[in-house]
């Protein structure tokens, strides 16, 4: 039975919400919501206050949600407004300063929140957020399973591309292999990308058939426990690799092994965006490295800390972060390498492998 962590999530966000001067918190965010309760449904929110964690859900939970929550918080079933069910149950401890998620609320939500007559409600950024930062060790094994549930439903369809066939044919096998191999869903629409059109970073997959001598590139993950990996691979498909493609590809691999090796929790993500954009600088690539060189995983795909250029914020212990370096030359192609890596205080550990050398498929 892994630890429940939820109690201890509430209590440290108690404790930040109290040194923001807040008493109360609207979490309407799912992901957040999950972190904080286990409720995985598509509806609802937490309110948290000193005393009380109450999850407001509609009767489509009636079930799941106190089966899932357990003892983290009193479960609230409303079949007509859960805005108005707010309202009630804000007046049995009303709190003179509530918080909401200021990146998650709609206009329209705002509004009714205001037409609850509270003394004050207070626009809250990322309290939540920070706090997942920082993974507990069973958020840490699931992604980690994941990643080589991802990596072993990569190594079957490899085994199995044709010349001539399609790019989202290639996705369609990766995506039910995936899933075959027990991911919860995908945790973003799978890319599948070749030749030329390798370099467009976030490529989806088309009906363009594979050619010999391609490179191809897969950005593909897989949830477990509600945790994400996220990974890319770039092959040659079905001939031996040009002199062009080695070298682009062995210095894709450089700057990812010299930015998984040079990553510390208490850098900024900047530093780290560094490591990997110095090492294709030196090898003359600079400029065909477009994007930023990662980000957090776990409950989202894409989540803090960010590992870019215009990222201050340091990199806490426990964070899990994409290391992904690519190099994009239109009309010829593009190279990326992902690995999924947990930052401990004694340094990087790596959850998947890192990138192996250069393979051609089938
Ligand atoms: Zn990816
Ligand atoms: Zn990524």
């Amino acid at each position: 039975m892994p630890a429940d962590r939820r109690g201890d999530r509430q209590a440290a966000l108690r404790r930040r919400l109290a040194d923001a001067g807040l008493d109360a918190l609207l979490v309407t965010y799912l992901p957040n919501v999950r972190y904080l309760t286990g409720f995985t449904g598509s509806a609802g929110m937490v309110l948290l206050d000193p005393v009380r964690t109450v999850l407001l859900t509609d009767p489509r939970y009636a079930v799941q949600a106190p089966a899932e929550v357990g003892a983290s918080a009193a479960v609230e079933i409303e079949p007509v407004s859960l805005w108005e069910r707010l309202g009630t149950v804000l007046t049995a401890h009303r709190p003179s300063v509530l918080g909401f998620e200021r990146d998650h609320l709609t206009v329209r939500s705002a509004e009714r929140l205001a037409g609850l007559g509270l003394p004050r409600v207070e626009a809250a950024g990322g309290a939540v957020e920070s706090l997942r930062q920082a993974k507990d060790p069973e958020e840490v094994d699931a992604i980690r399973a994941a990643a080589s549930l991802a990596l072993e439903a990569l190594e079957t369809v490899l085994a199995t591309v044709r010349v001539g066939e399609s790019e989202r044919s290639v996705a369609a096998r990766l995506e039910a292999e995936l899933r075959q191999l027990g991911s919860e869903w995908h945790p973003f629409q799978t890319i599948v990308a070749s030749g030329p059109r390798s370099a467009l970073p976030h490529a989806g997959s088309s009906g363009r058939p594979i050619a010999a001598g391609d490179l191809l590139l897969l950005d593909f993950g897989a949830i477990v426990d509600g945790y994400c990996a996220d990974l890319t691979r770039t092959v040659v498909v079905g001939a031996e690799p040009d002199s062009r493609q080695q070298e682009r590809y062995q210095a894709v691999r450089t700057a990812q092994q010299t930015a998984i090796a040079g990553l510390r929790p208490g850098q900024s993500g900047q530093e780290a965006d560094r490591l990997a954009r110095a090492s294709l600088n030196s090898a003359g690539l600079g400029a065909a490295f477009r994007h930023s060189l990662g980000h957090g995983i776990g409950l989202e795909v894409h989540e803090d800390p960010r590992l870019a250029p215009t990222a201050d914020g340091l990199l806490p212990v426990g964070a899990v972060v994409t290391v992904e370096p690519g190099v994009y030359f239109e009309d010829w192609g593009g190279i990326r390498l992902e690995d999924d890596i947990l930052l401990t205080a004694h340094g990087p550990a790596l959850l998947s492998p890192g990138a192996p050398p250069l393979r051609v498929v089938p």
